[in-house]
């Protein structure tokens, strides 16, 4: 057994942490508190090369889930408002495509995410949450097109995308069966971006509704075959749930180091408050949750590398608790920065409210452990 990196990935890894110390980490506070998404900042990791990290060489990408994961975590460690607009833009907005696009899809689209394309996920609906099946967005065909009709809420990269992979259904009575998948790129007649969601936290990011008012698209449009739709949303969010491991294990670290070093230079009682056995325990059961979570998504990660895709077990395990330790970790790091955890001079409380939707956003945690269990016991 190896639970090393190898010495390409630590090459890898040092090569993103540097990016991220001069590029992300300065600004991080700055964006979140203006609720800017650093467009400029984001051309310079397609330059860097960051944007085509998990993608097929065919289509001019390179590394795999592990340098993906890798890069996620990094990236969420110095912002996670812009590691959500990566992590859905390489990941569950482009896993429809790569799994299921054409030849032409995939020469199209993967290529335009490398180059720093802002991608979206549409999934989710005011009545259709963890009940994907209950969504009632419309298509029908007429003639070379489809035929859009409905609206998508809480959807990020909403804003910034410059194409959305999407779902809808031919006829809500046939169920999860009446579902297809679409690609939906900007400026399509009748597709429109509505209400901005003001969120507790990733800020840079934006979350908005997706409006689909008789949006016209080419039959070409549709992503695999019809009436799977379904399978191809969950197929990618199983997938996806690796980063958002990756997004809490960032996040945790960024909130653990803040703390590692505040107690070690923060003086009461004519002591660090290091050599508080209080303090002690509270970091060393940081660190122990940190690499726990750290154990099971790099799990996650190298078996979605060498099986093809992540096993919905492992990958709902990695999320459930990667998010959950992000949120005591998150919260532990409050507690040592005392007061001063609680402003904004300090990173501590970002890190706490940027943590918490990762036990939300694709697949609750209940969500996850029903996945767990499902595969665990075998039943439906
Ligand atoms: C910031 C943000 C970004 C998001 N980004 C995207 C995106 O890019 N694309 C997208 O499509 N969606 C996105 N979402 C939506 C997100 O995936 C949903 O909010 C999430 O899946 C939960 O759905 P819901 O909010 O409708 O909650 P509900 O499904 O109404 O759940 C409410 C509560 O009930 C529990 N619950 C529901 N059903 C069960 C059950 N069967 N068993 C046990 N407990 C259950 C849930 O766990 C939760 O605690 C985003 C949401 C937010 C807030």
């Amino acid at each position: 057994m190896d639970f090393a990196f190898t010495e390409e990935q630590k090459m890898f890894q040092t090569m993103v942490r540097d990016f991220c110390a001069s590029e992300i980490e300065p600004y991080a506070a700055e964006w979140d508190e203006t609720d800017k998404f650093p467009h400029e900042t984001y051309r310079r990791m397609a330059d860097a090369g960051l944007c085509g990290v998990h993608f097929p060489e065919k289509y001019g990408g390179s590394g795999d889930e592990v340098t993906f994961t890798i890069a996620s975590e990094e990236i969420s460690r110095a912002s996670a408002g812009l590691g959500v607009a990566y992590l859905v833009s390489l990941g569950l907005g482009m896993y429809p495509v790569v799994m299921h696009g054409s030849e032409q899809h995939k020469s199209h689209y993967i290529p335009r995410v490398i180059d720093g394309s802002i991608v979206a996920f549409g999934l989710t609906e005011a009545m259709a949450g963890s009940d994907v099946a209950a969504l009632e967005t419309k298509y029908g065909r007429q003639g070379d097109y489809y035929v859009l009709n409905g609206t998508k809420i809480f959807i990020s990269n909403a804003a910034e995308a410059d194409f959305v992979t999407t779902f809808a259904t031919r006829d809500k009575s046939l169920g999860y069966r009446g579902i297809s998948a679409f690609v939906v790129d900007k400026g399509a007649k009748g597709f429109s971006v509505g209400k901005m969601e003001k969120k507790m936290g990733l800020h840079p990011a934006s979350v908005a509704e997706l409006i689909f008012d008789d949006c016209k698209i080419p039959v070409a449009n549709m992503l695999g075959e019809e009436g799977r739709g379904f399978k191809i949303a969950l197929e990618g969010i199983d997938a996806s749930r690796v980063s958002i491991a990756s997004q809490a294990l960032g996040i945790a670290q960024a909130a653990y180091d803040a703390a590692v070093a505040y107690a070690k230079e923060r003086k009461q009682f004519g002591a660090e408050l290091a050599r508080l056995q209080a303090i002690q325990w509270m970091i060393a059961d940081m660190a122990t949750e940190i690499d726990a979570a750290r154990l099971l998504t790099y799990r996650a990660a190298w078996l979605a590398k060498t099986e093809g895709r992540a096993p919905p077990k492992e990958a709902a395990m990695a999320k459930l608790f990667a998010s959950e330790a992000a949120h005591r970790v998150c919260h532990k790091a409050v507690q040592v920065f005392g007061g001063y955890g609680y402003t904004r001079d300090f990173p501590v409380e970002r890190y706490y409210r940027d943590q918490r939707i990762t036990e939300i956003y694709e697949g609750t945690s209940e969500m996850q452990r029903w996945t767990i269990a499902r595969q665990v016991l075998g039943t439906k």
